[in-house]
């Protein structure tokens, strides 16, 4: 044995792990140099809806990790699941006619909690791999209809579908497309949704009728012999938080009917209880062919993804079908599905969905409309426990809508720092700043979540009048 290779258990300062992470591990979405200027904050560990550092700082998690731990950190059942699967069954594949239980079952409860017409699902270890998986799907549908033609989909700008080649096409995140010669062919998008950007001065239903039917000029525009579906994220989340008017779901899915292409629901956010009802979908009012899950389907205790299919696309699948040639070592993997199932059963018996539709949602809604009334905050929007405040310079321009801050200012990243130096993981997207919190936040621990925004608020506001910006 090697004696000079330290283990991971052996004490290290902060100032040691810095030096490593630096020296060897290259971060998602990070500029390396920066990061190895400032050094990484080391989280060691968390309990409920709290993270801890390696300096022993609290933090308040109000982004539930990236998005994902909707149970909150800590709970056993699904620490057991783990550890009980990993014991009895680590892995075994799916692809040469076998199978697991902890897979079966979990099928089988998926289609259980899906919306009427889902009884099928095809696994996957991510939001990505799930979105790469749609466009195989959904350009093979197409092909056993005998409309090989119909190749393109249509997402949006500013959407985010992931990071793999297709995933990142999908999405709208034109900083992503300028580095490895992305989109793939056959990927087109629409402009977002958002009122502060594209309808100001307009009724806000109003405008979302306007923003759904650039689908349909989309459509006309390629030709909708062409076009074999739309993929849209019920609420944006990377893109920052951005809740469509009421008016404009429902408006997609006249338009996805009447030209008979798919509709594809990405709720690797929205799923399992964020917006107040298992699926985003729900909350908005359309019926979606397909369904990407991720995130939420295992609270993030270990990596799984998928693809919900609806009727129409599973029944093509499996009666036309022949071989579907696609697939990962890990689809269906037994651990990450026990864990998956502990997860839901967990969502189920604490009654997470009601909890957020029924107590905790609304009550945010009603924190962030009071904070409307604080002075660097233009706009606020909530979707069951999504939230997102804009920070604007002016709450009204002319145009009635707020003025934004110069971009050079950051004032997005000025707020982010206020706030991990304070306590609390915020998320800035451009000039909104994001929270999602674990479903098991309590109206105790939302009071406390708003005092902790309240005072970062404060900070900024205090820093912007010393840089002068204000
Ligand atoms: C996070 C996310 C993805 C990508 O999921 P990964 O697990 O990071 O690959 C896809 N779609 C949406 C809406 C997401 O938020």
């Amino acid at each position: 044995m090697n004696t000079n290779i330290p283990t991971h258990a052996a004490p290290r300062t902060t100032a040691d792990w810095q030096a490593a992470d630096a020296a060897h591990f290259l971060h998602p979405f990070t500029d390396f140099q920066a990061l190895a200027r400032k050094g990484s904050r080391i989280i060691t560990r968390a309990h409920d809806v709290y993270l801890w550092d390696s300096e022993g700082h609290q933090l308040f998690d109000a982004m539930s990790g990236l998005w994902c731990v909707n149970v909150g950190y800590g709970q056993e059942a699904l620490v057991d699941a783990a550890t009980q699967q990993m014991r009895q069954l680590p892995f075994y594949n799916s692809f040469f006619q076998t199978t697991t239980p902890p897979a079966v079952e979990l099928a089988e409860l998926l289609a259980q909690i899906s919306p009427p017409g889902f009884q099928h699902v095809f696994f996957a270890n991510s939001g990505s791999e799930g979105n790469d998986t749609v466009v195989r799907m959904v350009r093979r549908y197409w092909d056993l209809q005998g409309q090989p033609e119909r190749q393109v989909i249509i997402g949006r700008w500013n959407g985010y579908h992931g990071s793999t080649m297709a995933g990142a096409s999908l999405g709208g995140m034109k900083y992503m497309h300028a580095q490895g010669g992305l989109p793939i062919p056959g990927i087109d998008h629409i402009d977002q949704p958002y009122w502060i950007e594209h309808g100001r001065g307009m009724d806000r239903e109003a405008f979302g009728l306007k923003a759904a039917r650039w689908l349909e000029d989309k459509i006309l525009e390629i030709g909708a012999d062409k076009v074999a579906a739309f993929i849209g994220e019920p609420v944006q989340g990377a893109g920052g938080v951005i809740v469509p008017p009421a008016s404009y779901w429902p408006e997609i899915q006249r338009i996805c009917d009447r030209y008979g292409i798919l509709l594809v629901s990405d709720e690797v956010i929205t799923g399992f209880g964020r917006t107040g009802n298992w699926f985003g979908c729900q909350t908005m009012g359309t019926r979606p062919d397909l369904i990407t899950f991720a995130k939420g389907v295992t609270s993030g205790y270990v990596p799984l993804g998928g693809v919900l299919v609806g009727e129409r696309v599973a029944k093509a699948l499996i009666e036309q079908g022949g071989e579907f040639e696609h697939g990962y070592t890990y689809s269906g993997h037994p651990v990450a599905c026990a864990v998956a199932l502990a997860n839901i059963r967990l969502i189920r018996q604490l009654g997470l969905v009601e909890h957020v539709r029924e107590d905790v949602g609304p009550y945010l809604a009603q924190q962030f409309e009071a904070l409307r009334a604080h002075p660097l905050i233009g706009d606020t929007q909530t979707c069951g426990l999504m939230g997102a405040m804009l920070l604007c310079k002016d709450k009204a321009g002319p145009d009635g809508a707020p003025v934004a801050f110069d971009a050079s200012l950051e004032v997005g990243m000025l707020c982010r720092g206020h706030c991990f130096a304070n306590g609390l993981v915020m998320r800035a997207v451009g000039d909104r700043m994001i929270i999602a919190p674990p479903l098991v936040i309590t109206r105790a621990q939302i009071d406390e979540l708003m005092g902790l925004i309240r005072r970062c608020l404060d900070l900024t506001l205090a820093d912007l009048r010393q840089r002068g910006a204000l």
